[in-house]
């Protein structure tokens, strides 16, 4: 086990060098930004989708009405979600995509398999990892990739560490319309794990 100070300088490390990345950088419209959030304390992870224009400009993770959502169906305040002592941002793409038909395009392809294990190695081993977005589930959870979005959501719990969640982007009103029991049993359940979670966090 390495000593308070190494850990905390390999995270250092760890997030200069995903900072200066620039590996699929040919492909990204408006360059390299990569946006990660992490520390050695974060119990709670949280692995999205990519940003969007709105946090590349900012440089702030789910600062969009999808981070709003995520809040609140979470139930924590921005102070303790934008706490990396308490919380990890992890995204499968950590820059800007670009557009595709229809909306954003797909997280680079490139960057889980080049950052995500560095970034895990780092982090708590009793981590609570939400995979919010299908492309989180389909590198977590291969072997539900057969069921649908809300089969994989459905079973909360089933899974740990890992629980499966909709993007909360505009589209998941549709999602809650169509599925009433994700707000009546899934959220106040999240709510209770993610809050046993955090009460849980060392500094
Ligand atoms: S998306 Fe990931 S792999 Fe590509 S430049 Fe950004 S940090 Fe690097």
């Amino acid at each position: 086990m390495s000593a308070p100070d190494e850990g905390h300088d390999h995270v250092e490390v760890l997030r200069a060098r995903i900072a200066a990345c620039t590996l699929c950088a040919e492909h990204l419209p408006l360059g390299p930004r990569p946006i990660a959030r992490f520390s050695a304390s974060a119990q709670l992870v949280i692995i999205g989708q990519a940003p969007g224009t709105k946090v590349h400009a900012s440089g702030v993770p789910w600062d969009d009405d999808s981070g709003d959502r995520l809040r609140e169906w979470l139930g924590i305040d921005k102070p303790t979600f934008y706490d990396p002592a308490q919380v990890a941002q992890m995204p499968m793409g950590f820059c800007y995509p670009g557009k595709a038909a229809g909306g954003d395009a797909p997280p680079r392809k490139e960057c889980a398999p080049q950052w995500h294990e560095a970034v895990l190695d780092v982090l708590p081993e009793n981590r609570l990892t939400l995979l919010v977005g299908v492309h989180a589930q389909a590198r977590y959870l291969p072997h539900l990739k057969r069921l649908s979005l809300a089969e994989r959501v459905s079973r909360f719990g089933e899974d740990l560490p890992f629980i499966a969640l909709p993007h909360p982007a505009w589209r998941s009103r549709l999602f809650m319309a169509g599925h009433p029991w994700f707000a009546r049993d899934i959220l106040p359940a999240l709510r209770a794990k993610v809050q046993a979670i955090l009460d849980q966090v060392i500094r």
